[in-house]
């Protein structure tokens, strides 16, 4: 038997004590653009349950996906995915799918498209003028038996523009989404007036059972204003959703809220739209690509979910839906990690650091 197929089931074994109890994705165990932010980036057209996870190799590229373990895909190099733990005890799954520049009609499919192919998290906001058609793919997948929405994590954002009205903003979102509640709400751009109002706002939404998690986006070298609004913060903020990728990594400030329990979540993960062929024809990355018989997108998401980041490609193509989920059956050595490491140019395409 394939020695990672060993560890796998060892983990398993293991995984099944220790999380016996606990609850599923988006569960506490035990008890994260001017639209213009990045629109004016450059929006360019693009191109069953299973019991205690029995891995049949007959069974490639199919997803197993319980609600009480994190999710493995089969084949015959089968890895164990973990989804991160929020310091507010829920679960959020570390890969999903980014739904700015889609139509309402292009997110409908897209979202409904990842869901069948296993993801399980989905990134929408009141900006990207699509939230109906997250709803509504997420309203075919549950309705075809795909997934329930206990399994699934759903993230919107509220606008700054609404920031002296969060509350009812958010309301408008939840009602677009036809959701009961979502599972992260993030404030689109910190810092901006009324960002704590907003906040607070959107924290009496959390009592009500609406939201779960609240987190914070777009903040670079601003430790200031992350500090600020985690001490107005009565319920903490889980993460800081930002432009992170390789040639512009958000390391320092990834231990920064490291150190109060917050991922970051990334954005931009490819390079963002207009840019991902810079990616694409890297011959560094391209090399990497090569070694493990992947394409250049998954090497880029692979690092990013080994580097500890949480990332949500954008895309209206199942293909790419489909292939950008298909990025937990390799690893990227200790060395590529590094090479990766060293790309960071310090310059994003769309925040810029200065
Ligand atoms: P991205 O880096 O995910 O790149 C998307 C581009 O890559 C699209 O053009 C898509 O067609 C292409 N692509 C995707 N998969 C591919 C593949 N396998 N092969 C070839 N091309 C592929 O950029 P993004 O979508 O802008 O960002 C990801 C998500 O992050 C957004 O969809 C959105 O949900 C979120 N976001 C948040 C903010 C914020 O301010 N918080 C800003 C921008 C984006």
């Amino acid at each position: 038997m394939h020695k990672k197929m060993i560890s796998l089931l060892l983990a398993i074994t293991l995984s099944s004590i220790l999380l016996a109890g606990c609850g599923s994705t988006g569960q506490p165990t035990g008890a994260a653009e001017s639209v213009p932010d990045t629109a004016g980036a450059g929006a360019e057209p693009e191109e069953g349950e299973a019991e205690n996870v029995v891995v049949d190799p007959a069974l490639e590229n199919e997803v197993k996906v319980t609600s009480e373990e994190p999710y493995v895909m089969s084949g015959d190099q089968t890895y164990f995915i973990e989804d991160k733990e929020l310091n507010n005890g829920y679960k959020m799954p570390v890969l999903g799918l980014g739904t700015y520049a889609l139509t309402v009609e292009e997110a409908e499919n897209s979202v409904y498209h990842a869901l069948k192919d296993g993801y399980r998290l989905i990134d929408t906001a009141r900006a990207y003028n699509n939230e109906e058609g997250v709803g509504r793919g997420i309203q075919r997948a549950i309705e075809e038996g795909l997934v329930t929405r206990e399994e699934i994590f759903i993230t919107t954002k509220v606008w700054d523009t609404d920031f002296g009205n969060a509350g009812s903003a958010f309301e408008d979102s939840l009602a677009r989404l036809g959701l009961d509640y979502v599972d992260l709400v993030l404030l689109h751009h910190v810092p901006r007036p009324n960002d704590e109002e907003a906040y607070h706002e959107l924290e009496e939404k959390v009592e009500e059972g609406k939201i779960r998690s609240l987190g914070l986006s777009n903040i670079y070298l601003d430790n200031d204003t992350f500090d600020r609004m985690y001490e107005a913060a009565e319920i903490k903020p889980v993460l800081v959703q930002n432009e992170n990728h390789p040639f512009f990594q958000n390391t320092e400030f990834q231990e920064y809220i490291g150190q109060y329990g917050l991922f970051i979540e990334s954005w931009y993960p490819l390079g963002g739209r207009g840019f991902t062929q810079n990616y694409f024809n890297d011959e560094t990355l391209l090399g990497i690509a090569q070694a493990h018989d992947k394409t250049v997108a998954q090497i880029l998401l692979r690092w990013h979910v080994q580097a500890g980041y949480i990332t949500i490609p954008g895309s209206s193509n199942p293909d790419h839906i489909a292939e950008n989920y298909d990025i937990f059956n390799f690893e990227l050595s200790e060395e590529e990690m590094q090479t990766i490491k060293e790309m960071d140019t310090g310059h994003g395409n769309f925040n810029l650091r200065q």
